[in-house]
């Protein structure tokens, strides 16, 4: 990541960045918060893709995330970016102009799922969830490990209850996910 950007593509900083992932995908600048990710970081060779999967902090380079594509080039050309920037935000403003009008027709809710999504979708959601399931579903015994306050005030046991329960809120989205992918798979055969 370096040897392509000594300085961030979107902040032009030259802090460094922070590397994570499992596999090492992610490259995180220091000073701005923009996380790009890639299958050639590991490889340490050529930087043939290359995602934006987090904007910076302060939110620039929200319209450029993923899964739009740009090539190596368009990241060391910082013209470009913000060219690229600018064109994304005229296009949006003219759609959101457009979204709020329907927003308004239709109540905001959040729904678990939506009628309109396709079974894959649902199964990505499910998969979302079990993925999300321990991050909240450990510690919940008194000497379990990494048990604290969540919040400052928060006693152990408020706290375990709260991570228990987000558990469970994320294992009742997958029941009620579930039962649409049968509700469908039901009907299809019917
Ligand atoms: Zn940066």
């Amino acid at each position: 990541m370096l040897k392509y950007f000594p300085t961030c593509p979107l902040c032009g900083a030259n802090k460094g960045y922070e590397v994570s992932g499992l596999a090492k995908t992610y490259a995180q600048c220091r000073s701005c918060g923009a996380k790009w990710m890639s299958a050639d970081f590991a490889k340490c060779k050529e930087i043939k893709e290359m995602y934006l999967s987090e904007p910076a902090y302060d939110g620039k380079g929200a319209s450029l995330r993923m899964p739009k594509k740009y090539p190596v080039k368009f990241w060391q050309d910082s013209n470009a970016i913000e060219n690229a920037i600018k064109a994304e935000e005229t296009a949006l403003s003219r759609k959101s102009a457009n979204k709020i009008e329907i927003e308004e027709r239709e109540p905001k809710t959040k729904l678990i799922f939506h009628p309109e999504m396709t079974d894959q979708q649902l199964k990505t959601l499910i998969k979302e969830s079990l993925d999300e399931i321990p991050k909240w579903d450990y510690g919940s015994t008194i000497y379990g490990k990494g048990l604290g306050s969540l919040i400052s005030n928060t006693s152990f046991a408020e706290a375990t209850t709260i991570r228990l329960l987000r558990a469970i809120l994320e294992q009742n989205k997958i029941l009620i996910i579930q039962n649409e992918l049968l509700r469908r798979a039901l009907s299809k055969t019917t």
